[in-house]
């Protein structure tokens, strides 16, 4: 799947580091699963609040942590949010922004997030 897919409803509103026309080759994980979420009608883009960045830049849901960023293609060298050593008040991307704001209003649970597969 490409970023083209959600680029209009999830990077486009919630991403720090969009770049309208970048081809990417490879998507976030985040973006990924809300993709997927919202594939199988259990999001609306509809009700997405767009435009707002409601949660603190540079928090950690160690829930998304590790049922979503471990399984990440950027997280290793791209992602500065999930960088060790930590590299202060960098934002994640914006699937994993959007996740966050969702679990806080309870929109999703943890059980509706991939399975962890990583520690
Ligand atoms: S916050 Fe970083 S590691 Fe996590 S899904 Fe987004 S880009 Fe990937």
């Amino acid at each position: 799947m490409k970023k083209n897919d959600f680029e209009d409803y999830i990077c486009r509103y919630f991403c720090a580091y969009y770049l309208a026309g970048k081809k990417e080759d490879e998507a976030c994980q985040a973006a990924l699963v809300v993709d997927e979420l919202v594939r199988r009608g259990r999001l609306s883009t509809g009700e997405f609040p767009c435009g707002s960045f409601m949660i603190p830049p540079a928090v950690h849901d160690p829930q998304l942590d590790a049922a979503v960023c471990a399984d990440c293609p950027f997280r290793a060298a791209d992602c500065d949010f999930q960088a060790v050593p930590p590299i202060p008040d960098s934002p994640p991307c914006g699937g994993y922004r959007l996740l966050a704001m969702l679990m806080q209003h309870h929109a999703l649970t943890a059980a509706d997030l991939p399975a962890a597969t990583h520690g």
